[in-house]
């Protein structure tokens, strides 16, 4: 299989990252996407990837940088000739979101327009999403790939379930924590994986900042907890992912965000304390995610 990085980057408009969205593309061809952040569905197009074929998706968490592409990407797979409804996943909200998205919703007059023409009518059901709300364990099983969500710790859960998910397919486990602070169903998730994709938004320098200024911090797991995490799991690879920006060098970036994190610490050295970090505990393979990073199975 194939596991394609089209976004890696937390919340904020990053001119060199775009936000969350796993694409895992079996050797059958299947292919099954992990969130859906802004930019997924350009993203896909530079992997070379038709986004009218990409119609199983999977939603961790109702966070924007998580789904706010998904409107964007179902109505391009309607564009694109996408014969069938596609499926989403997700867990309690996801039905609302998709409900107010598409006809009746945001998006209405854009599809009563393009569906005035007969050929975007022809496959209408495609931006008629089926939509599954779940909870904890077996989300879905094609005989292909099997998807088992496990609460993680992030939002409040009373205003968004999170889910991180252990997927199998062709002998292989790749586990994706969602965003979380650590929490122990990330050692069940990710137990033994061939791939833990780890979330990793902020240094320590940062999360230290942003406690001390009151800016919103959901919970994140530092980078030395992921390596603690990834060690305790026995995963043969980890990439790090879903970084909050710290290693931007844009101009743009440090001046809309300086109310957020300490800008002027911003660059890409963080990165090697990022490394550094994950190394006192986890010794195997570390990959830390960039947009379209690829690894194969
Ligand atoms: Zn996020
Ligand atoms: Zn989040």
């Amino acid at each position: 299989m194939r596991v394609t990085f089209l976004g890696s980057s937390a919340a904020l408009a990053d001119p060199d990252r775009a936000q969350s969205a796993v694409l895992i593309t079996l050797d059958s061809g299947r292919k099954y996407l992990f969130d859906c952040g802004e930019g997924a569905t350009r993203q896909m197009m530079r992997a070379n990837v038709n986004p009218a074929e990409v119609g199983t998706v999977f939603l961790t968490h109702l966070h924007l940088d998580h789904i706010i592409g998904l409107p964007y990407h179902i109505l391009m797979g309607w564009i694109f000739s996408r014969p069938d409804a596609p499926e989403v996943y997700g867990p309690k909200g996801t039905a609302d979101f998709v409900k107010h998205s598409f006809e009746g919703g945001a998006y209405d007059v854009d599809i009563r327009a393009r569906g005035a023409y007969p050929m975007r009518q022809k496959n209408i059901e495609a931006v008629r999403p089926k939509v599954s709300e779940k909870g904890a364990g077996v989300w879905y099983d094609d005989g292909e790939l099997k998807v088992t969500a496990f609460p993680v710790n992030h939002i409040p859960e009373e205003i968004c379930e999170c889910y991180g998910f252990r997927i199998e397919a062709e002998g292989k486990v790749v586990a994706i924590t969602s965003d979380t602070a650590p929490c122990p169903n990330i050692a069940v998730l990710g137990k033994d994986a061939d791939l833990l994709i780890h979330e990793c938004t902020f240094p320590q320098s940062f999360i230290d900042y942003r406690a001390s200024t009151g800016v919103g911090t959901f919970n994140h797991t530092t980078p030395t907890q992921v390596g603690e995490v990834a060690a305790e799991c026995g995963a043969k690879a980890l990439v790090a992912t879903h970084f909050g920006h710290f290693d931007t060098v844009s101009p743009a970036m440090k001046q809309a965000a300086g109310a957020h994190m300490p800008v002027d610490l911003c660059g890409p050295h963080l990165l090697d304390e990022v490394a550094d970090d994950i190394r006192k505990t986890y010794s195997g393979p570390l990959y830390l995610a960039h947009d379209l990073m690829r690894i194969d199975l």
